[in-house]
């Protein structure tokens, strides 16, 4: 018979999370970051630089407030507030934009710890998402409110709002100008395909698109921040404006418990990538589930569900375990992406 993990064993012996926790917890703190999957090939490298720099920042950012034992949830959504605030990524200022021209946001947030959630989505005033996500995770008594209701409960709990305006970068009109060119909704993270030839100057050019636009133009990222505390308690948080030429009204993966954003006592997940296939996929909560059910290993099991949870899709995560451990997974180029460990262990990525 194959031997048991230690969370079998204790599923099978029926204690409750908190007492697995104590069981298996064996490592130190641990916090990753992502600005999302997909990456231009042509990205200039100072854009690489700066989205180096600001993974840094948000890393520098969750490690102090790790070190002064702020509780894993805490720090996930402090963390996702510096990237929403920031207009680099696609989320808060910066959010990619709907057919319309306006900014449709949503966001997640879990704590591992008694598996609570709180989401939002079609949020179109509110400055940090992320932060009403928590607070219909703490303050309501649901999990999911969406438009209309979002937006009078961000009203209720006086939240910072902004005209929908703020939102909306240069950059990004320029990009959705693009996508309607192109009659395209805009997934960056699709791998380029080499378009029709055409003659320049008598010289036979086969230019790089990927879907259908040149390889120049690149399509802002969600974010997302997974944490393990020093206490073994996961969380992990998710946000974005979506899809660059979204129809009005779409919800993505992003603010869906157990597709975009998951953590329980083993795990926490964060994903990015192309919505609807992360949705079919159950990518998130899949992670935790392979752990938990098949005994597999936090990088194994993000392995696992990257290899046989994506059909046609393109998808990244970032993940931690309740043991310290911190694993990365695409199917794509690349991945904005960073993490830190207790023992000093430090690194921000992009590319495979
Ligand atoms: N997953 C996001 C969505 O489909 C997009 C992204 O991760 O870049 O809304």
């Amino acid at each position: 018979m194959a031997k048991q993990s230690s969370a079998q064993k204790s599923l099978a012996s029926g204690r409750r999370d908190s007492e697995r926790r104590e069981e298996i917890k064996m490592g130190g703190w641990a916090i990753a970051v992502h600005g999302g999957a997909g990456v231009d090939p042509n990205l200039p490298l100072e854009r690489q630089e700066a989205a180096k720099q600001l993974l840094t920042r948000c890393l520098n950012l969750g490690i102090s407030a790790l070190r002064a034992s702020l509780p894993a949830i805490d720090v996930v959504e402090l963390v996702v507030r510096e990237l929403e605030t920031d207009p680099f990524f696609n989320s808060g200022r910066g959010s990619a934009l709907t057919e319309k021209g306006t900014v449709e946001m949503e966001a997640s947030i879990m704590d591992g710890e008694g598996r609570r959630c709180g989401a939002v989505s079609g949020v179109t005033t509110v400055k940090n998402p992320i932060s009403l996500a928590r607070l219909v995770m703490d303050k309501s008594p649901h999990s999911y409110l969406a438009f209309s209701g979002a937006e009078e409960f961000a009203k209720k709990q006086g939240v910072e709002l902004v005209d929908n305006s703020y939102f909306i970068t240069e950059d990004n009109v320029g990009m959705l100008k693009l996508a309607k060119e192109a009659n395209t909704i805009l997934f960056d993270y699709r791998i380029p395909t080499v378009g029709l030839e055409t003659t320049c100057g008598g010289a036979t050019e086969s230019p790089i698109l990927m879907n259908g636009l040149p390889i120049s133009v690149y399509a802002p990222e969600t974010v997302g921040c997974v944490v393990v505390d020093a206490q073994g308690r996961c969380a992990a948080a998710t946000s974005t404006g979506g899809l660059m030429n979204k129809m009005s009204g779409r919800i993505g993966d992003s603010p869906l418990i157990g597709a975009g954003t998951y953590a329980c006592d083993l795990c926490g997940v964060s994903c990015t990538g192309e919505g609807e296939a992360i949705i079919r996929g159950t990518l998130a909560r899949d992670v935790a589930a392979v752990m938990e059910y098949k005994g597999l290993g936090l990088q194994e099991a993000v392995d696992f569900v990257v290899k046989k949870r994506l059909d046609k899709g393109f998808a990244g995560m970032i993940a931690v375990s309740n043991k310290g451990e911190v694993a990365y997974g695409f199917n794509c180029n690349g991945m904005f992406r960073g993490c830190a460990t207790e023992d000093g262990f430090m690194e921000v990525g992009i590319w495979d």
